[in-house]
């Protein structure tokens, strides 16, 4: 079964527009994301128009500030500190990465955590590890966990679920959900032993390495449901470029139960549940319930 994040983020965009038109009629209140770019990074230009035009498109404010490659620290967290202050604001996101000369990690650490819908702000991801309710969650593990659901269905518990990447951005999160899932979760890294052995046991294999189709046909349980989270830009035999995930799609679809494509799979569910974060916010800032049920936290 070919897991489609596409079609998934699709219908996670519709709810959540529906949700944002109640929040307009009933509450008065028009969900805001703000989202900064330093510098001309071409690749961080066209996520951050993706952003902007589907933060729209369910009816959100979008706000796009683009600073100068030049910009200085000072000047950047005096620029987080006025959207902090702003109430017209419920979600910021400063694209990453950021220019050498910014400590990225006092950006992020500078966003109020209640408006932090990346989620990488200590007081988020601290929430995700005690299992405490209102953390805004990073949104590329949410998107994993809701695609390994759309294969498995809600009840993930005790699944065997090896995450093989250990990032603050995707592979601790992810693994921390899944922990969260009562899924037993073994998190692999470049130092770990008999990967391919280790990878065998998993009922849920999730890859976020970046390394192009490294996870073999041979190394997946018959059966399992593959995320696979990887992007990478290679060259075809014709010269072309053309993407890839970190597993390679054609063996491991012979064995697995589902798969996610690349593209097609992950990589739509991280605006999505972008714009999911920013719903929540907006109600937490407000005091209105969150509408969906299964939120994570
Ligand atoms: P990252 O920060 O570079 O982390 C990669 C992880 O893979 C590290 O923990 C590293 O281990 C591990 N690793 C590297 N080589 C390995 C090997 N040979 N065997 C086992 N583990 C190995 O990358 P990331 O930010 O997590 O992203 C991972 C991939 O996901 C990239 O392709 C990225 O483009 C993609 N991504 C996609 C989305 C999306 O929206 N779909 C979002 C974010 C990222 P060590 O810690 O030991 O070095």
């Amino acid at each position: 079964m070919i897991i489609d994040g596409k079609a998934t983020a699709e219908q996670l965009r519709a709810k959540i527009s529906a949700a944002v038109s109640i929040l307009k009629t009933q509450h008065d209140i028009q969900p805001g994301l703000a989202v900064v770019l330093v510098g001309e990074d071409p690749a961080s230009q066209v996520y951050v128009r993706n952003k902007a035009r589907q933060t729209a498109e369910v009816g959100m404010n979008s706000f796009e500030f683009r600073m100068l490659r030049e910009t200085s620290q000072k000047e950047l967290l005096a620029k987080v500190d006025q959207l902090n202050n702003d109430p017209a604001v419920n979600g910021i996101l400063v694209q990453l990465p950021l220019p050498d000369h910014i400590d990225e990690s006092a950006v992020i650490a500078a966003i109020a955590p209640g408006k932090d819908v990346d989620g990488f702000h200590a007081m988020n991801s601290g929430k995700l590890m005690n299992g405490e309710s209102g953390a805004l969650v990073p949104c590329t593990p949410q998107g994993c966990v809701m695609l390994a659901k759309q294969h498995l269905g809600e009840n993930l518990s005790g699944k065997n679920a090896v995450v093989i990447g250990r990032s603050n951005i995707v592979g601790k999160p992810v693994a921390m959900l899944l922990l969260q899932e009562s899924c037993t979760v073994t998190i692999a890294h470049s130092r770990t032993k008999n990967l391919p052995e280790l990878c065998k046991t998993a009922d849920i294999l999730v890859a976020a390495v970046g390394r192009p189709e490294m996870v073999e046909g041979s190394w997946i349980k018959p059966g399992a449901t593959v995320i696979d989270v990887g992007i990478n830009r290679i060259e075809s035999e014709e010269g072309k470029a053309r993407l890839v995930g970190d597993v390679n799609y054609r063996e491991a679809a012979e064995v697995a139960g589902g798969i996610t494509p690349v593209p097609g799979g992950v990589g739509p569910m991280t605006i999505a549940c972008l714009l999911r974060n920013t719903l929540a916010a907006a109600c937490q800032q407000n005091d209105v319930d969150f509408p969906f049920p299964n939120s994570f936290g």
